[in-house]
């Protein structure tokens, strides 16, 4: 029983209530000092609160009400209220996680060449994994970032580590999670995003998958934490999402960050311990983007309506059978122009964070059941369609940051035989983004030309 529940507890920080034994064996554990109680909120000697659930320690996500439990004024956490109520008179719980020693035996199943480039990358992160240092890898969109990772896991799991790949991205997981299942034959692996959490199953998994979301439960539980998509949203923005993933790692275990728009913030933090991999995996170079000033557009959109250029930018593709992906800077501006659209188009389709269909409609640009998608940022990352064509209509919106801008031209030419495309920028106006977009892209394909003088 004993083994039982610290294998449910090890590596996690959990409310007293969800562990599912017999409370003296619980306690019995308490009092051996195997698991560690503390108290769910609470308040230091400078007033502030923290939550050990969901680790916020912000005000505004504290209430104070009376309390039925404790019958006292209690203060529970706002933020992670849906779980559960945790307050200051709950209990959690958490165990330091057990030491692996060695995994069963695994087939590594990757018979994939890096090239020069991706081997540089892989290295690099190997040399980090045994000097437990983090290290970034600031890859082009396209460089083959995924099979950079294998290698440094392999090493890891070879030592019976426990590590995370985590990615503020919920469609990096799902593309993630096939591809590991299958290189990693044999390896216990989890999968964990909103809709599939950890609910408190025991914890003996060699590799994590999950969304930064569900890391919180976790508490000094891996050797090592991959953060794939390091820049996206809210990831960068939300210091308790941050909070969590660096609370998820043992002491003094590395974070490595991967991702093709490093904001400075990044790029400051991990200084000389950055690889920069300017290749595609394909060897040519990132598709420059052409820009096509475009006054009052917003007008056309107004009407329900696309303007001129932007509909014979569509027929071209469509006459081309080229699959096209139109971006919006907005999901009202883009469900203004559907029917519009569907004029031009019957199996044209509108995508954005609400849409349950989103990755069949994506599948079926693919498969060329539909010739075009329009769509918001939400598809800036993490697709790969053979042969796309894309343009932005309304670059100049602030929606269409630098690092949004280069993700969505690193849509184009993914694929050897089509490692080029139509990366078009209808605008109002010229905006610093814009500038700063396509200087880094010359940059990275001047790095790029010199690495492949290198490799010869
Ligand atoms: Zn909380
Ligand atoms: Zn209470």
């Amino acid at each position: 029983m004993e083994r039982q529940i610290i294998e449910w507890v090890n590596g996690r920080i959990l409310p007293y209530e969800n562990i599912p034994f017999n409370k003296e064996a619980i306690e019995a554990l308490i009092a051996q000092g195997e698991l560690e109680v503390l108290r769910g909120v609470e308040r230091r000697a400078s007033g502030s609160y923290i939550c050990r659930r969901c680790r916020n320690e912000e005000r505004y996500y504290f209430e104070t009400y009376t309390c039925a439990a404790c019958g006292e004024r209690c203060t529970y956490c706002v933020r992670c209220f849906r779980m559960g109520r945790i307050s200051s008179c709950s209990k959690v719980v958490r165990c330091r996680a057990i030491e692996r020693g060695n995994w069963p035996k695994y087939e590594y199943d990757w018979n994939g060449t890096y090239s020069y480039l991706q081997q540089r990358g892989a290295d690099a992160l190997v040399r980090a994994a045994r000097e437990n240092e983090g290290h970034l890898i600031y890859a082009v969109c396209g460089a083959g970032k995924t099979e950079m990772i294998f290698a440094p896991i392999d090493a890891y799991l070879k030592e019976g580590k426990q590590i995370a790949v985590v990615s503020p991205r919920v469609d990096v997981i799902l593309e993630l999670a096939p591809r590991f299942e299958k290189v990693f034959r044999g390896v216990p692996i989890q999968v964990l995003y909103g809709g599939a959490e950890d609910r408190g199953q025991p914890f003996h998994h060699a590799i994590t998958l999950a969304t930064t979301h569900q890391l919180f439960h976790y508490d000094e539980a891996f050797d090592a934490i991959f953060v794939d998509e390091a820049d996206a949203f809210p990831y960068t923005y939300d210091i308790i999402l941050r909070r969590n993933v660096e609370a998820a790692r043992k002491k003094g275990a590395p974070i490595h960050a991967i991702t093709a728009t490093p904001t400075k913030a990044l790029e400051r933090e991990y200084r000389e311990n950055t690889t920069i991999i300017p290749s595609r995996f394909h060897g040519h170079p990132l598709p420059l983007p052409t820009f096509r000033m475009l006054m009052r557009y917003e007008k056309a959109l107004s009407k329900g309506k696309l303007p001129r250029v932007v509909v014979e930018w569509v027929r071209a593709q469509i006459d081309a059978g080229l699959p096209f992906l139109l971006f919006f800077h907005s999901i009202e501006a883009m469900e203004g122009v559907r029917d519009f659209v569907q004029r031009i188009h019957p199996t044209i389709e509108v995508v954005h964070s609400e849409s349950a269909q989103r990755k069949e409609f994506v599948q079926q640009l693919r498969d060329g059941e539909r010739v075009g998608l329009c769509t918001t940022t939400i598809l800036e990352r993490g697709v790969t369609i053979p042969k796309v064509q894309v343009a932005v209509l309304g670059a100049e919106q602030p929606i269409f940051t630098k690092e949004a801008l280069i993700q969505i031209g690193g849509r184009v030419g993914r694929s050897k035989d089509h490692p080029t495309g139509d990366f078009v920028l209808f605008h109002a106006g010229w905006t610093r983004a814009m500038k700063a977009m396509e200087r880094e892209m010359k940059k990275l394909n001047r790095l790029h030309e010199r690495a492949k003088e290198e490799a010869r």
